[in-house]
């Protein structure tokens, strides 16, 4: 067996991470930590440390680590069959099992679901399709994606270019010329102190308008956001964003991508966050919580009004032009169908939505009075604390002083793993949705321990 050392070196010689700091990874300042298992909300490292996984990998162990059901199911469709690709109308029982079983539980207006890999796969096929679909309907023009700085959509080109955080950006020439961004529904960084949170989403919404007026109406394809920003700092929506964001879109038929990456499958203690916010969305976006991860494998769910335009389209101009070797891969289905079937036996999303409001309140009520906690937010089983300078006047930290990842690093020192948000003093949580009360206060016990440490 290799030493840990050993492992260290081949790591460091050989192995590209993503979204690392190449060279203090190579100087060894980030120490290569080695997973090895995991069970429940824990995961272990080769020192055998025991780590409460409170972001639940990226946010997308939804069902924790360990579940013998899923292994199983993979292990079982491996042996009878490992692949098959789903052109021209191929498929495997396992594929179309799972496509029922998402538009058994999607919104009733929605249609049909394309499978890829992952979540910016599947952000870059909607773009391809609202292109298509406007195409198709004789408007060519109609092209440029609106998102939302602080939104999180990918590291592709186009879903780079859509995701609104500098650090995905620089150097890489993005964002595209197609993509333009709006405002953040981010009311703890409001404008004007003063304004109430329906002011604030009423606001948002006229910016968008005058966006949307500035570039035409005809230019504007479709808008694509999280019912609740995720990587951009866990920031649910204000209240009356969404409705008043809509009214905007319908006025100059604007097709909404609806981007469930994060929220689809329970997190917010609803299966979706379209139903949680009423959204109609065009588009829904799937990954991470379909397989909770056990197998890479996203989806588009593509609503009945665009697939019925997407169909007609064909008759005209051929197969659509669109695919991946891997789309709807039967290991990936049969994760999700017994992935699926386990939030439903352990009514996860009940949990998320019940021990996902216990987490918050406790996190209020350990952390709500310090003096450098500006908001302590979530929405089921998210939560994040942002720290200031000074709350009471919204003065907030320099970026650079990185207090958030100070406190996470902390954090883990106390056996929590919890994330340092990409931009601003933010610390999130997203544990598994099989979170317990218990556990939970391990959580909250750990981080008033590491915000004290760092005072
Ligand atoms: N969309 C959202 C909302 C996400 O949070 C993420 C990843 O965190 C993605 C898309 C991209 O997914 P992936 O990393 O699987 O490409």
């Amino acid at each position: 067996m290799l030493t840990n050392d050993q492992l260290a070196e081949w790591d460091r010689d050989n192995f590209f991470h993503p979204s690392t700091h190449l060279a203090n990874h190579a100087r060894g300042d980030t120490p290569s930590r080695i997973i090895t298992g995991g069970e429940g909300v824990y995961i272990e490292d080769r020192d055998g440390k025991r780590l409460l996984d409170a972001f639940a990998g990226l946010y997308c162990v939804n069902v924790g680590y360990g579940r013998q059901e899923i292994a199983e199911a993979i292990a079982e469709q491996a042996k009878e069959l490992a692949y098959y690709h789903a052109y021209v109308g191929h498929g495997t029982e396992a594929s179309i099992t799972l496509a029922k079983m998402i538009l058994d539980r999607a919104p009733d207006h929605m249609s049909k679901v394309y499978f890829g890999m992952s979540g910016s796969d599947a952000n870059e096929t909607n773009i391809k399709l609202v292109w298509y679909y406007n195409n198709i309907l004789g408007r060519p023009q109609k092209k440029k994606i609106i998102s939302r700085w602080r939104g999180y959509h990918g590291s592709g080109l186009m879903t780079g270019s859509l995701t609104g955080l500098e650090l995905f950006h620089k150097k890489f020439d993005l964002p595209l010329s197609q993509v333009i961004h709006t405002e953040a529904p981010y009311y703890l960084h409001r404008p004007d102190a003063d304004m109430s949170e329906r002011a604030f989403s009423n606001w948002c919404a006229e910016r968008l308008e005058e966006l949307i007026l500035t570039e035409g109406p005809d230019t504007i394809a479709a808008f694509i956001g999280e019912p609740v920003l995720g990587t951009g700092g866990i920031v649910p929506p204000p209240e009356g964003y969404w409705a008043a964001i809509q009214a905007v879109l319908q006025k100059y038929d604007i097709l909404l991508i609806a981007d469930e990456v994060v929220t689809g499958f329970g997190r917010l203690g609803s299966m979706f966050g379209s139903t949680h916010y009423r959204l109609k969305p065009d588009i829904i976006t799937i990954a991470k919580g379909l397989t909770s991860a056990y197998a890479p494998l996203s989806g588009s769910i593509v609503s009945e009004k665009m697939w019925s335009v997407l169909e007609q389209g064909t008759d005209e101009n051929g197969p659509i032009g669109h695919g991946w070797t891997y789309s709807a891969h039967p290991i990936g289905a049969a994760a999700g169908i017994a992935n699926l079937q386990l939030i439903d036996k352990l009514d996860l999303v009940t949990n998320a939505g019940t021990n996902g409001a216990y987490l918050n309140a406790e996190m209020h009520k350990a952390l709500g009075d310090h003096p450098n906690v500006a908001e302590i937010r979530g929405e089921g089983m998210l939560c994040a604390v942002e720290f200031a300078r000074d709350p009471a006047n919204r003065s907030f930290f320099e970026a650079s002083r990185g207090i958030g990842a100070k406190i996470a690093t902390a954090l883990l020192a106390e056996g929590v793993i919890a994330r340092a948000m990409p931009q601003g003093d933010i610390l999130g949580f997203a544990p598994p949705l099989c979170l317990t009360r218990e556990e939970a206060d391990s959580i909250v016990e750990a981080t008033r321990r590491a915000v004290g440490s760092t005072d």
